[in-house]
């Protein structure tokens, strides 16, 4: 399975692992993963070394310290101990960047 979102991490590659020279990132085996982005929820692939990736609190969602209305609080030890790092295809970075800035 290929996604055009695959060919966009060749783009960062890691030169201890020998990714150099065109190798096809099907007998690339250093660990690429299909996971579902928390962006916009669809899978693509990734590798877990590269990716850019969301601390997302699974009890609300959304990163640790900010609420449902976008306003920023202390982010809880707790929250933060919960959390979880979820996978961003390069789309959503992108879109995140534009609106950050
Ligand atoms: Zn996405």
């Amino acid at each position: 399975m290929t996604t055009p979102l695959a060919a966009a991490h060749i783009h960062h590659p890691d030169p201890g692992r020998g990714f150099y020279g065109g190798v096809p990132i099907e007998s690339y085996a250093g660990g690429v993963e299909t996971g579902r982005c928390y962006g916009c929820k669809r899978e693509f692939d990734f590798d877990p070394a590269e990716v850019e990736t969301f601390l997302v609190d699974p009890e609300t969602g959304l990163p640790p310290g900010l609420t449902v209305l976008a306003s920023l609080r202390p982010a809880t030890p707790e929250a933060v101990a919960r959390s979880v790092d979820l996978p961003v295809c390069p789309d959503c970075i992108e879109k995140a960047k534009r609106f950050t800035f």
